[in-house]
């Protein structure tokens, strides 16, 4: 027998918002764990005092979740709980683990059977990887995490200083007085250098080639990946870069290594740029997309490399909502 639990929060104490939270938590909690109705035995909801318990059982036979008993239950109040919160528990007859979900905003309160998880998607410029890490944490309800964008704030920070992104002695001294931060509002991480937000900026496309010039110094990779690994230990998320699955977090339980020709990424690149209003050529492009493959690949620490147990994924002929899709049902094989 293998409990698997989730729990959600509602608005209001209405029956049709708690049949649209319950109806969202099962469906991720079957998703997830690639369930099938004949693995569950039993359902038992619990709600906090705040909501009434007679909805989730009446929602979830309503949704289709009719093929096992549904209990629900008022829980006691917990001081500094949250307010109206739903809980479920699954009781299934499944050998593996358990993939444990928790959406808007629902906490578990147990941390010992709490699982954080992390994907690990790297790959060179303009694989499709960020948007694509973008769309798996938003639909997970995890935590997206661009590493390149930690590496692009140093270069900022670098140019700023009138520093050469190159020389390994100034930059590792810039290390000890740089102010770098990773906020997250709404579920969006902000890049904050000194104070200020500079998420935006560090997209530039003088930044980029920069970045790759920074991220060569071991000094730099030793302070970002410290930070990476602490924010991965924290909380499940998606962490898009170069080295993930290779030398961040070797034991990531998911690990995808995204690829596209050259030409492709140029264009994708090109593309993404206009729509800021930066207008660049693109042999420029391509060009400059060859030389940060070619400096992120051959330098000496931390190389952009696929791990070898990760899962390569040729994005070439592939638009974004494929990609998605891919990575998905890869993800769902695997649990
Ligand atoms: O992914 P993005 O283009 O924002 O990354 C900018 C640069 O930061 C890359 O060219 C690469 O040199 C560096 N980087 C890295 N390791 C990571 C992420 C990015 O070296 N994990």
């Amino acid at each position: 027998m293998t409990i698997i639990r989730g729990a959600t929060t509602a608005e209001r104490d209405s029956g049709e918002e708690i049949a649209g939270a319950v109806k969202e938590l099962l469906d991720e909690i079957f998703a997830r764990n690639a369930l099938k109705r004949e693995e569950v035995k039993g359902f038992l909801f619990s709600l906090t005092s705040d909501l009434h318990s007679r909805h989730p059982a009446k929602a979830a036979r309503e949704s289709g979740y009719d093929f096992a008993p549904l209990f629900a239950c008022v829980e006691p109040d917990i001081d500094g709980g949250l307010p109206r919160c739903i809980r479920v528990m699954l009781f299934t007859e499944r050998a593996g683990g358990a993939v444990h979900v928790y959406l808007r905003g629902a906490k578990a309160l147990r941390k010992d059977i709490s699982e954080i998880y992390n994907i690990a998607l790297d790959g060179p410029a303009g694989s499709g990887k960020s948007t694509v890490a973008k769309r798996i944490a938003d639909d997970y309800h995890i935590l997206h995490l661009d590493t390149g964008a930690m590496y692009r704030a140093c270069a900022l920070a670098a140019l700023r200083r009138g520093i050469d992104p190159g020389d390994a002695e100034e930059v590792e001294k810039m290390l000890n007085t740089l102010g770098l931060e990773i906020r997250y509002e709404g579920g969006r991480q902000h890049t904050v250098l000194d104070g200020e937000d500079v998420s935006e900026e560090i997209r530039k496309n003088e930044v980029s080639l920069a970045a790759s010039d920074i991220s060569a110094h071991p000094a730099v990779r030793k302070k970002m990946v410290e930070m990476q690994r602490k924010i991965a230990a924290g909380t499940s998320c998606v962490l898009d870069g170069r080295d993930i699955g290779s030398a961040v977090l070797p034991d990531a339980r998911f690990k995808f290594f995204l690829t596209a020709d050259s030409g492709v990424r140029a264009l994708r690149r090109q593309k993404e740029l206009a729509e800021k209003g930066q207008n660049v050529d693109f042999e420029r492009l391509k060009e400059e997309i060859e030389k940060r493959d070619k400096q992120d690949s051959e330098r000496e620490f931390s190389p952009l490399k696929r791990a070898e147990d990760a899962v390569i994924v040729d994005t070439s002929d592939m638009d974004i909502e494929e990609v998605v899709a891919k990575v998905k049902s890869l993800i769902q094989s695997k649990i």
